[in-house]
């Protein structure tokens, strides 16, 4: 499906936008509540509509939710080792098994203290030095390559393991469980053998000593977790023509991109991210923007917290307003409610605007006037085609 010319597209998402009303806020969700003189203009003057990323009431984590945002099927979702490897910047190559990794503190009895480890990464790159010593070689004859990202964790490639995968997380989710290794599988030999090697070298680690000087918690063993194998699909670019730039700072989110063939700007401060988006802006016909505090918020329940960052975002993407030939949509990967802590499955508010997007009769953005908007109901894979059409880029389907 290779699309007409027009507008550039650019998609501003808001993570676990989705909220309900707030009986503090009068009865308003976080973004009904928040100041958004950017985002109202852009209510006046554009289309709002609702999605669910899966379908109604089926809460999704924030990897599908891109993948579907992406345009790709739920039965393509590979799991979050593959999206948080790729996210790191690692070249990867069909039938590479991938872990997300935790570096967590256990007792002598394998049970899980922190499963953080403090959140503290001192020393974590020389002790993931030590693993990738130990870890090679092995019984399987594969490369096993730890990689430490932010803070606490870190992901773990096991080169040409081929085949599918079905494991289930090593990672209690609870602190002050014991692990449960799996059993009888060659996937579970492998995971047993990476956890009981780690347990081994990082309780014997120098480095935690060092740690421990530094009153930090020891790092002595790893959560494996999301189990996935690579398989790559056709980019975004081959199935529709654009060439895309997605702007983020965690690593699923740029792995989600890169997984869709995007090529992608780590940006930690989201103050630069819309100026990194207007240096590039004649380089791509898609952007993505990703910006992250607002699902922190709604997992610690601080609703004012997440009006705010609504409020700082709504000021820093002013700027986008400036460009004419383009359309937006303003979205959010799921839900995230304060009130819950975590996913749900509510409808997402997303908002259109800009070249050719046509005016409905909303004049805020928001769960309640999304709920009446122009654009319906739709489903995650609608949101970037309805963004498409109304930027007047759809080729008519039988043609
Ligand atoms: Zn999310």
């Amino acid at each position: 499906m290779k699309l007409l010319p027009g507008p550039q597209l650019i998609m501003v998402l808001i993570d676990g936008l989705g909220d309900r009303p707030i009986k503090a806020l009068e009865n308003r969700t976080p973004l009904e509540a928040a100041r958004t003189p950017t985002m109202d203009k852009m209510a006046r003057e554009g289309t709002q509509g609702v999605y669910y990323p899966l379908g109604p009431g089926v809460p999704v984590g924030s990897g599908v939710a891109h993948n579907l945002l992406f345009e790709y099927d739920i039965e393509e979702y590979e799991g979050r080792g593959v999206l948080e490897v790729l996210g790191m910047g690692v070249e990867l190559k069909k039938g590479d098994l991938c872990f997300r990794v935790n570096f967590a503190t256990f007792n002598n009895r394998d049970v899980v203290l922190d499963r953080r480890a403090g959140r503290a990464d001192k020393d974590l790159d020389e002790i993931t030095l030590e693993l990738n010593k130990a870890f090679n070689p092995n019984p399987f004859k594969k490369e096993i390559k730890l990689i430490h990202g932010f803070g606490h964790r870190g992901a773990l490639i096991i080169r040409g393991w081929g085949g599918e995968v079905d494991l289930p997380e090593i990672d209690p989710q609870i602190e002050g469980m014991a692990i449960e290794l799996p059993e009888g599988t060659r996937e579970a030999e492998l995971a047993s053998f990476i956890f009981k090697t780690a347990r081994k070298v990082m309780s014997d680690s120098v480095y935690n000593i060092k740690r421990e000087k530094a009153a930090l918690k020891p790092a002595n063993g790893l959560l494996l977790r999301g189990a996935s194998i690579y398989k790559p699909l056709e980019s975004l670019e081959a199935r529709t023509g654009l060439k895309s730039l997605a702007i983020a700072r965690e690593h699923l989110y740029l792995g989600a991109a890169r997984f869709a063939g995007m090529t992608t700007i780590q940006v930690d401060k989201d103050k630069d991210k819309v100026d990194k988006l207007m240096k590039n802006v004649h380089n791509y016909d898609f952007f993505f923007l990703h910006f992250k505090k607002t699902d922190t918020a709604g997992h610690d329940g601080k609703y004012m917290d997440k009006k705010k960052a609504i409020e700082e975002i709504d000021a820093l993407i002013k700027p986008l307003l400036t460009l004419d030939n383009v359309a937006i949509v303003i979205t959010g990967d799921h839900s995230t409610p304060c009130e819950l802590k975590t996913h749900s499955g509510d409808a997402v508010p997303a908002l259109f605007w800009g070249l050719n997007v046509p005016a409905d009769e909303q004049v805020k953005f928001g769960e309640r006037f999304a709920r009446r908007g122009g654009a319906g109901q739709m489903h995650g894979g609608d949101v970037l085609r309805m963004l498409m059409n109304y930027a007047g880029r759809m080729v008519e389907y039988g043609l």
